[in-house]
């Protein structure tokens, strides 16, 4: 076996010596980086659902923060850009120049972070509009602070490419702030081409305001949480819908962890650990909440904690979760793609990359 190992070292290290090879290894790894985006997301009349980062900001290799990509009616929103979520969105090919807006649910940093690398890759990417970024009030210093950190950066790529293909309109953003008029329970922040975006409070306080969003498209909806306690809003949006994408806190196993920090000596961890847990929805009340509005899918993300082993993390993060019964509850992962397509009520979930 040893023997056979040091014989393909041997030849790799042989051929890898010849420029030929590398050439040809180097143009089939070029080949792959420059395929085009995928447009057909965009113009398919599938109400497209990307899950494009479903961790939170504790550390989880295999989990960028909070991001979910909706792609219909020929354009592409990104609902919050979380650190990490980015680099998904690119890698995966989906339709950068399409990007018509960032639809942010609040502020926090696991859910800002790439506003910067999205912008600037957008517009690389061919995006030509200036960037909208919509989200409650208070949006407006989000973006002017990022704009103004990557302004240096914009100017350069401009002059040094050329405004045909950077034309300087792309790299900036615009942001729009989307109060909820007194009297109303949510405001429709997009209506176009079939597809319509609405905004409406949740409840993640202190954080004032933070939002969930639902888009309807061609007889399919879906809702996405933001971060958020449970709420009555939350089942009244989502009522009816496909799938609901709501964010997931195991306050079971935070409080493991905090019984852990405070035994560690760590008081100011388990503080944190402990404060965390009155503003966010655990799996079984996100269950609850989407029986409650009859949703047919339920989906979590926002995982927290993420990074818990494969099959006993995932036993454990479930364990108070009532399965059974109409609704169906998955997982959320990084690269899950649901498929929902028009006037039907079938929901396909498959990896991006396939
Ligand atoms: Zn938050
Ligand atoms: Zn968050």
């Amino acid at each position: 076996m040893i023997r056979r190992m040091s014989l393909v070292v041997a030849a790799v290290l042989l051929l890898g010596g010849c420029e030929a090879v590398q050439e040809q290894l180097i143009r089939r790894g070029a080949e792959r980086t420059f395929l085009p985006d995928r447009f057909e997301l965009a113009d398919d009349g599938v109400l497209h659902v990307v899950l494009c980062g479903t961790g939170s900001p504790l550390p989880d290799p295999a989990r960028a923060a909070a991001c979910t990509a909706v792609i219909a009616a020929g354009r592409m929103f990104l609902v919050d850009v979380g650190p990490g979520s980015w680099e998904n969105v690119q890698r995966w090919r989906l339709p950068r120049e399409r990007l018509a807006a960032v639809l942010l649910t609040h502020f926090h940093s696991d859910h800002i972070g790439d506003l910067g690398e999205t912008t600037t890759q957008s517009w690389i990417g061919g995006r030509p509009q200036p960037l909208e970024v919509i989200g409650p009030p208070g949006v407006e210093a989000v973006v002017e602070g990022f704009a103004r950190a990557y302004s240096a950066d914009a100017g350069y790529r401009t002059v040094h490419h050329g405004a045909d293909v950077l034309p300087p309109e792309g790299g900036r953003t615009v942001a729009k702030s989307a109060p909820v008029p007194p009297g109303q329970k949510d405001v429709v922040v997009f209506d176009g081409d079939g597809l319509r975006i609405t905004a409406f409070p949740v409840d993640h306080a202190p954080v004032e305001a933070a939002y969930g969003y639902r888009f309807d498209y061609k007889g399919r909806s879906v809702v996405i949480s933001g971060d958020t306690k449970p709420t009555a809003s939350i089942v009244e949006h989502a009522r009816g819908t496909d799938v609901l994408v709501h964010e997931a806190l195991a306050a079971h196993i935070i409080r493991i962890g905090t019984e852990v920090a405070r035994e560690k000596g760590n008081a100011r961890l388990a503080k944190m650990s402990t404060d965390i847990i009155d503003y966010h929805t655990t799996p079984a009340q996100a269950a609850e909440e989407a029986r409650q509005a009859g949703v047919r899918m339920l989906v979590y993300t926002h995982l927290v904690p993420g990074a818990l082993p494969p099959v006993i993390g995932r036993a454990a993060f479930m364990s108070e979760v009532e399965t059974g019964g109409e609704l169906e509850i998955v997982m959320g992962e990084d690269g899950m793609l649901i498929n929902l397509p028009a006037e039907s009520t079938e929901i396909e979930i498959v990896d991006v990359l396939d």
